[in-house]
């Protein structure tokens, strides 16, 4: 698990609610995984996933659906708040000629928690007719950071959802309709990035991040275990 998985972990950021309850569900249906050490979730991972976000930003979607950038909370560890805190005039400048809510003067963009969402989307979303762009995410890749340098880990994240059981084990799940209850999120089936069948399954579209987080070994023994369960789900 790399650094900033565990700091997150460890900052209790990650969903508090019953998951060991759903853990038992899970195996008593075989629908309970296991890759290297990490227990799965095999139905969330195996349901179709895709980014558009021309398809979920404000102002793009159909009524009642919701994006990840526009609608969900991020709060922030300390260390993700320090390095944004400090990488935040290149993020203002990269946000400047794209945004208008980053022209002028305006101290309380980034107070250091819990991302705003002025004008229906996160301060550091970048809107226009394709959809949103994450400046955090964009900055990381003109300045050569790694992944993570900047975006918080909530982001990295979704639609999966890591927990740590507290018993040794750390559960891979994700918002779902299963895990709708539990994951918060107000419901997978308001999210198109979920809603599309013949889209790649998650572990296989969110196979990079498992890889950053992990390893590539890792990353590889999700996508092949969620593979095995949907050959025999499918008889
Ligand atoms: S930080 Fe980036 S990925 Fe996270 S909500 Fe804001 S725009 Fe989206």
């Amino acid at each position: 698990m790399n650094a900033e998985l565990d700091e997150w972990l460890g900052a209790g950021s990650a969903a508090v609610a019953d998951w060991a309850g759903h853990v038992r569900r899970l195996a008593q249906r075989g629908n309970l995984g296991a890759a290297r050490g990490l227990l799965l979730d095999l139905p969330a991972l195996a349901q179709p996933h895709a980014c558009r976000s021309g398809t979920c930003a404000p102002g793009l979607r159909e009524p009642r659906r919701r994006s990840c950038c526009a609608d969900l909370d991020v709060e922030v560890t300390p260390g993700e708040s320090a390095r944004i805190t400090e990488a935040l005039a290149e993020v203002a400048a990269w946000m400047q000629p794209r945004d208008a809510r980053w022209s002028g003067e305006a101290p309380e963009r980034f107070d250091g928690s819990m991302l705003r969402r002025p004008g229906r989307r996160c301060i550091f979303a970048a809107s226009d007719a394709a959809g949103l762009t994450c400046s955090l995410h964009a900055v990381e890749d003109a300045t050569g950071r790694p992944r993570g340098a900047l975006k918080p880990m909530p982001c990295r994240l979704f639609p999966l959802v890591v927990v740590d059981l507290g018993d040794g084990h750390v559960l891979l799940t994700a918002l779902a309709r299963h895990t709708s209850p539990l994951a918060g999120g107000g419901g997978a089936a308001a999210f198109p990035c979920l809603r599309r069948g013949d889209d790649p399954t998650l572990a296989e579209s969110a196979a990079d991040t498992l890889e950053e987080l992990w390893s590539r070994p890792v990353a590889r023994a999700v996508v092949r275990a969620v593979a095995r369960w949907r050959a025999n789900a499918a008889g």
